[in-house]
């Protein structure tokens, strides 16, 4: 085994600490070992039976059965227009046809000011589910773009780790901040998710997350929606530090009426025309949001809230608070 760890940390795609130190076996959570047989790289747990394979210094922990992507044939047509048009293309179209009609506010002044505020800059970040878009959706974080951690079940082009929310591949205790942008409502048990976000978080660590409330059903996994209330008993193992609105209702009702429109189209062609065209003129209705989040019940039609808040205190003392606090009532 003769492995160059300074070649392979300049291969993890721009971090600048080695990632391979972050890493821990998923199952166990113990040390991983990487091995050198004849030209590929893996990594091996001394406790586990699985090795994981090391792709142009992605490790890949994927060995989950996952739902087929991308069954919906109208879903389809987006990857079909990656496939033929390159990436950069893509998300030209992407974001001129599906980001108009989703004004955020309150929310992103948590992610465009306040977060960048407070985290040092050595401060590691989990962004968890980062998906194909994990640049745009990080512009907010450009001072940290070297601490970033992209993490997703898919080998996407920007994506440092693959693997599964439910089983992080990462060592107890590592990250200031875990951010997870509209990812929850995709995994099969948000819960378990929320664990090991809380497992992987240093103590202080923040977690920031944003998730869809009145708003269509959207990708093959797609799997619920919570209220505010139900936030903050998803996250009931970390101290809150703000929630709200992060799309407001003026963005949910122009969604809704896009796929209103377009439901009477079964032609995909039709179909997306149709949400073409309703987009644009549904542009002026979603910039309501900017008067309409501040109001007082505009959270009862949300499109989407975001959740930010602190790990305390362990996982065993904070279920235990839950227990007493439970039979006080
Ligand atoms: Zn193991």
């Amino acid at each position: 085994m003769n492995i160059n760890r300074e070649q392979i940390a300049n291969e993890n795609r721009n971090l600048d600490f080695d990632l391979f130190d972050t890493l821990a076996c998923f199952r166990c959570k113990g040390e991983l070992t990487r091995v050198l047989e004849e030209t590929k790289e893996y990594l091996v747990c001394p406790k586990c039976p699985d090795k994981y394979s090391i792709k142009d210094g992605v490790p890949i922990f994927k060995n989950v059965d996952l739902p087929p992507e991308y069954s919906d044939e109208f879903e389809s047509v987006s990857s079909q227009v990656k496939k033929k048009y390159g990436n950069k293309f893509y998300r030209k179209l992407f974001s001129l046809y599906r980001h108009p009609l989703k004004i955020s506010a309150e929310g992103k002044k948590i992610t465009q000011a306040y977060l960048p505020d407070i985290l040092s800059q050595k401060a590691k970040i989990l962004n968890l589910g980062s998906g194909e878009f994990a640049k745009a959706n990080l512009t907010l974080f450009k001072k940290f773009e070297r601490r970033i951690v992209n993490f997703d079940i898919d080998y996407f082009e920007n994506v440092h780790v693959v693997g599964d929310g439910h089983e992080l591949p990462f060592k107890d205790d590592l990250f200031d901040l875990v951010y997870l942008s509209c990812v929850l409502e995709h995994v099969r048990d948000a819960s378990a998710v929320v664990k090991e976000c809380h497992r992987v978080l240093k103590h202080d660590g923040l977690i920031f997350s944003t998730t869809p409330f009145v708003s269509r059903h959207h990708s093959d996994s797609d799997y619920r929606r919570w209220t505010l209330m139900g936030l903050d008993f998803l996250f009931r193992n970390f101290d809150r530090v703000e929630s709200g609105i992060y799309c407001g209702p003026a963005s949910a009702v122009a969604l809704s009426l896009r796929e209103f429109f377009s439901a009477f189209f079964n032609n995909r062609f039709l179909h997306f025309s149709v949400k073409f065209v309703t987009s644009l003129c549904l542009i002026p209705l979603s910039y309501l949001d900017l008067f309409l989040n501040r109001r007082k019940t505009s959270y009862k039609l949300a499109q989407s809230y975001y959740w930010l808040g602190k790990k305390c205190v362990p996982q065993e003392s904070q279920s235990d608070k839950m227990k007493f606090d439970n039979e006080d009532k």
